[in-house]
């Protein structure tokens, strides 16, 4: 089944049942939040009222709770061990991971970190130690490492290195993958050879990590390390290509987020569904 939606806003008045409803309006059958704004730290209580009246909308709606996905703020980062940020890093997540937990969210996207200067090996100890830390702490909510684009001192932007990451994990069964078909290109793996890609994917880590996708077109070319995000069809990676990801049998039923930027200032998303559920591209976005 295809389990398809994209990134919608979270908004201190409604919260889930506000991203539900931006979600139904665009026709998806899952979605992506950010539990506040992603560039700082203000969040508000969760209102358990809110949320229940989410939930049974959902259930009328047929949209599982387990589906919906909230991606962590950029302003964490694990792999920088400076003593006043990493502690910061490392305290936000898991108050991150209590509001999901709080909400019934299963799945949290996190960007594995940058390294700033300290070197790829180091940044990786750092990110498996804060991770084993966060994880101590979470019942059931897993982190799901996003693959990267590699701009800057990114980590995660092979598969050799999300592996190391996993390898140092206490508790596997919280931990998981998220692959970003924008990262991915920019990264240097081919979209247009992706039974390829996913072959590599499942020799090095194993597809079974694999809970999440990021569907984006790229506006660069691939290897660029560049990481800007276009709209379905209109970039590097083109239509077609996009297609084989979101219907690929070994990802079925794995939720499938669009992260396209606004075009005029409106939302993408509602063509941008129908024209994968249609299967046709729609050549009049912009
Ligand atoms: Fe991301
Ligand atoms: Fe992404
Ligand atoms: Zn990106």
């Amino acid at each position: 089944m295809l389990i398809i939606g994209s990134h919608v806003s979270y908004k201190k008045n409604n919260q889930l049942l506000g991203s539900l409803e931006e979600a139904l309006k665009y026709g998806a059958n899952t979605f992506m939040f950010y539990t506040g704004a992603p560039q700082n730290t203000i969040r508000y209580a969760i209102d358990s009222t809110l949320t229940n009246e989410a939930i049974k909308k959902m259930n009328e709606e047929g949209i599982k709770l387990e589906n919906i996905i909230v991606h962590a703020p950029y302003i964490i980062n694990l792999a920088n061990d400076a003593p006043s940020k990493y502690d910061f890093s490392i305290r936000f997540l898991k108050e991150e991971i209590k509001r999901c937990e709080e909400i019934g969210i299963k799945y949290i996207v996190l960007h594995p970190g940058s390294h700033v200067g300290l070197g790829i090996e180091n940044g990786i100890k750092n990110i498996i130690n804060a991770l084993n830390i966060v994880l101590e702490s979470s019942k059931n909510v897993t982190i799901l490492l996003e693959t990267m684009a590699g701009k800057g001192s990114e980590i995660g932007s092979n598969f050799a290195e999300i592996k190391e990451i996993i390898d140092g994990i206490k508790n596997k069964e919280l931990i998981g993958v998220c692959l970003d078909t924008c990262h991915l290109n920019d990264s240097g793996y081919d979209i247009s050879k992706f039974d390829g890609v996913l072959e590599e994917f499942d020799k090095i880590i194993g597809l079974s990590y694999v809970k999440c996708v990021h569907v984006n077109d790229s506006k660069n070319v691939l290897g660029s390390r560049k990481d800007r995000h276009e709209n379905i069809g209109y970039g590097t990676i083109g239509f077609d290509n996009l297609l084989h990801v979101l219907y690929h049998e070994k990802l079925d039923n794995i939720p499938k987020i669009l992260e396209t930027p606004y075009i005029d200032d409106k939302a993408p998303y509602k063509e941008e569904i129908e024209m994968i559920r249609n299967k046709k591209f729609n050549p009049n976005l912009k």
